[in-house]
């Protein structure tokens, strides 16, 4: 099957969540109208002089699938899989998600296709600059504002930052988030997508009865979310006993800190590359290599999905032995499985609510780069706290109180929100 495909069926498994809600939720024929496509979606070619002296051409996007609460919001992807179905896809689960934590947003998504560790620093640097001159004129702080996604980080932000500020000929922090912090960024941004997703298990095992030190965790894609989130996890005294990359995985019964194995791992190498425990250094042990996939299928109580989308699927969903799924990367589990897991009664704590953090945060940054304020890391964390708990207690007691997924419950809170704001526009609104 190719990657082509795989992004058919992940727009089509999203459309089709979508009909499911918009079935239970009796919703106007308005609103299904204009649900069903994205707003506005830009394709763009993004020249880049290589080292070298070649010019070389790559392809991107950028989409706004709906705006009727606010600006669109949304990370930049750079990967060899992007095409505009992935895309799109991602846009529209943005929409939901910034509904579901009551955030003055709408949904984007942009992306380019490249592999960006073919390219050298300063042809990264002058791929992100053209990318932004490509999309400058759909963007902007009230209109559509970018952040980072996979393989894009704080560093790629501030170079689209700067030149987004070279073409507007003023500073406008706004217009991008997850900035460095000397260019306007939040302090606790980095952190706040595994932060966040932390508050949601927390939620969770308290509503189970459950200690976190009864609680074990497997956590696949060891990335910048997935580190946060472990690291903190292990804090709070969760047992993490299996971590994976997309090199491989590994496991310890013993359990493993997260902390010393990602201060190896960011000297550019793969976790199944590491040294665990020699006569000179000794950062877990007893620690078992295993396949890459292999971790999914662990004896865990909670399996964390962190790497990419569409991981647990109707081919592979027998073998997750999981007691519980939490989605940190958005649509790893796809509605097929999810029926399969129900069925079983495992429930999935939904990227939609579970992965908001990182737009929360967002959404302090382009507050205070909007009035001028700097907040503390401290004040940032306990807003953050505090909106998602407060968002997610409504989700966890409208699942239980309607028999419902957190999944079901939290696409009802989002679309509802999103709904009543297309029918409070009129009769006679424009497209956009
Ligand atoms: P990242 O690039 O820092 O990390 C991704 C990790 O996944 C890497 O370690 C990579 O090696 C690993 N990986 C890739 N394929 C894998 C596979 N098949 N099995 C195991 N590991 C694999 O990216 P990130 O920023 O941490 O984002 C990860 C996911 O979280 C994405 O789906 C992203 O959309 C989502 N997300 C991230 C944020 C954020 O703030 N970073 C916010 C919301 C959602």
């Amino acid at each position: 099957m190719s990657r082509q495909k795989d992004h058919a069926n992940l727009f089509d498994d999203a459309r089709s969540r979508l009909e499911d809600v918009f079935e239970a939720l009796d919703v106007h024929d308005d609103v299904i109208e204009r649900l069903m496509q994205p707003s506005l979606s830009l394709q763009v070619a993004v020249s880049v002089r290589m080292d070298d002296g070649r010019l070389r051409v790559f392809p991107g996007w950028r989409v706004q699938y709906d705006t009727t609460l606010g600006p669109a919001k949304g990370g930049i992807r750079f990967h060899p899989d992007v095409d505009q179905l992935e895309v799109t896809t991602l846009s529209f689960w943005m929409a939901v998600k910034c509904a579901v934590v009551d955030l003055p947003y709408g949904g984007g998504k942009g992306g380019v296709k490249v592999d960006p560790k073919q390219l050298s620093r300063l042809e990264l640097e002058r791929l992100a600059r053209g990318y932004i001159r490509a999309i400058a004129d759909v963007m902007g702080p009230r209109r559509d504002i970018p952040a980072p996604d996979v393989n894009t980080n704080a560093t790629v932000m501030g170079w689209m930052a700067d030149e987004y500020n070279h073409i507007v000929r003023c500073k406008e922090p706004a217009a991008i988030t997850g900035k460095p912090p000397a260019l306007g960024g939040s302090h606790g941004r980095v952190a706040a997508t595994g932060r966040g997703a932390l508050h949601v298990l927390d939620q969770w095992a308290k509503r189970e009865q459950r200690k976190p030190e009864d609680t074990t965790l497997a956590i696949q894609g060891f990335g910048n979310a997935a580190y946060h989130f472990a690291r903190l996890a292990h804090e709070r005294g969760y047992r993490i006993v299996a971590l994976s990359d997309s090199g491989g995985a590994i496991y310890s019964s013993e359990g493993l800190d997260p902390e010393p194995i990602m201060q190896q791992k960011t000297q550019n190498q793969r976790l199944h590359d590491l040294v665990y425990c020699d006569e000179s250094v000794c950062i877990a042990e007893n620690v078992e290599h295993l396949d890459r996939d292999d971790l999914l299928t662990l004896d865990v109580d909670v399996l964390v999905l962190a790497a990419l989308e569409d991981q647990v699927r109707g081919d592979n969903v027998d073998q997750v032995k999981a007691k519980a799924l939490l989605e940190i990367a958005n649509g790893p589990v796809t509605s097929q499985a999810e029926a399969a897991l129900d069925e079983r009664d495992v429930p999935v704590l939904p990227d939609v609510l579970a992965n908001t953090g990182g737009v929360i945060v967002s959404y302090y940054e382009w507050v205070q780069n909007r009035t001028g304020e700097r907040w503390s890391e401290e004040t940032v964390n306990e807003r953050l706290a505090e909106r998602i708990e407060s968002q997610g207690r409504r989700v966890l007691e409208r699942a239980e109180a309607e028999s419902i997924s957190y999944r079901q419950a939290a696409y009802r809170q989002g679309i509802e929100r999103i709904a009543h704001g297309i029918l409070q526009r009129g009769n006679c609104q424009d497209s956009e």
